[in-house]
């Protein structure tokens, strides 16, 4: 069983790891969220459908990431914590 993002931030001590949900169904493939956060977030090549790079970025990440899903025209970005 996969342990949850709550029980995997106690076991290693930090509380504040973010984690990220994306829909790709909603996405439109603008891009805004690669402009905020390039290291969390890309697109595929052949249609431009957001890609996540890391679903758990360190906390110095934070601004930038819910940045991307403010700016989200899809609301396709959630942002837990
Ligand atoms: S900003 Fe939203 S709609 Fe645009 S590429 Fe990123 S996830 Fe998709």
């Amino acid at each position: 069983m996969t342990p949850d993002i709550l029980t995997v931030r106690h076991l290693i001590g930090r509380t504040d790891l973010m984690k990220i949900h994306i829909d790709e169904d909603k996405c439109v493939g603008g891009g805004q969220c690669v402009l905020a956060a390039p290291e969390v977030f890309d697109q595929r090549d052949d249609d431009g459908i957001v890609i996540l790079l890391q679903d758990s970025p360190p906390s110095d990440l934070d601004a930038q990431v819910h940045e991307a899903a403010l700016l989200c025209p899809a609301l396709a970005i959630a942002v837990e914590g």
